[in-house]
């Protein structure tokens, strides 16, 4: 087991310890940007700096995708893995494995999620440990995590046992946000992701129309599509709702780190990665063709 699994499991597993962190300096690249906003995307156009999307030839990739449910956090992490060689670990695809397991915890877990609320930063801790865990035996480094840390106590836990280069934080609006987790659907069969809605949200107040095609299924997946059961319109909101409780202060502590990366998707799939690419500094990177594979 790895250092970083090891000390990941003991502070999530150990009941009596106070979780006390002392900041630690950063490093001179890290500190480039303490307590700014970077603010990318369509409405914003400009580059981070490198020092903050630097890949280091040393180790591989430790980056967090952020953003509320519905956003692409998936879709774009996957991409980017593809592209880096290293996994994209969703702590939602954790928690619906072991759902689908019908082991002990299922039962008690499908209450949590179908409700929207969010699993105990213990059960989440040891998912992902083991995923980790699992990695590391096959000689997995480095890592795009998605969906994790979603509250400051799981951040705190990061932090304390390694270093996260880079936070991405995805943004769109709630409209668009809701439309898209109603319209999700999933192949039963080859687990395919797909979305049925057509979204079209005029510009205000100088902001341009948002649109995004349907990402629709080949024919072979048509009639084995399924809707996530936590995809419903009230499940939805108050998994909105907990997002801007538990999980808005998590990007003001990586703001005041200098790691978080705004970025605005201008759109749907076609608009957004090469910009995203742009804003990753990845838009010469050798492996782009591969991202979608
Ligand atoms: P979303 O589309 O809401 O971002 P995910 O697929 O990431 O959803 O996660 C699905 C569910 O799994 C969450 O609503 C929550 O119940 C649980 N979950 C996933 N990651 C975490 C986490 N880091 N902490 C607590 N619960 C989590």
């Amino acid at each position: 087991m790895s250092f970083l699994n090891r000390v990941l499991r003991a502070r999530a597993l150990s009941s009596t310890e106070t979780l006390l962190f002392v900041s630690r300096p950063f490093s001179s690249s890290s500190c480039v940007n303490s307590g700014t906003d970077l603010q990318l995307g369509a409405s914003f156009p400009t580059k981070p700096p490198s020092s903050l999307t630097k890949i280091s030839k040393d180790r591989n990739v430790q980056w967090v995708f952020l953003g509320c449910p519905g956003v692409g956090k998936g879709t774009y992490a996957s991409r980017l893995s593809n592209m880096l060689g290293v996994p994209h670990i969703a702590t939602g695809d954790l928690v619906r494995d072991e759902l689908a397991s019908s082991g002990p915890l299922a039962s008690q877990l499908a209450e949590i999620v179908n409700h929207g609320k969010l699993v105990s930063d213990e059960i989440i801790i040891n998912l992902l440990s083991k995923r980790l865990e699992a990695g590391e035996a096959k000689g997995e480094s480095g890592f795009i995590l998605d969906g994790f840390p979603r509250t400051i106590r799981q951040a705190e836990i990061l932090e304390g046992v390694t270093d996260i280069d880079l936070v991405v934080n995805l943004k769109l609006q709630e409209e668009a946000l809701v439309a898209k987790c109603l319209g999700r659907r999933i192949c039963s069969e080859c687990g395919g992701n797909y979305n049925v809605a057509c979204i079209d949200i005029k510009g205000e107040n100088g902001s341009p129309r948002m649109y995004m095609a349907p990402l629709l299924p080949p024919a072979h997946c048509e009639s084995k599509l399924i809707t996530r059961p936590d995809d419903t319109e009230e499940v939805v909101k108050e998994r909105l709702r907990i997002y801007n409780e538990m999980t808005r202060p998590v990007e003001e502590f990586y703001r005041s780190r200098g790691k978080l990366l705004e970025f605005n998707l201008p759109g749907g799939i076609p608009e957004s990665w090469p910009k995203l690419l742009q804003a990753l500094n990845l838009e010469d990177h050798d492996d782009k063709q591969s991202a979608a594979a």
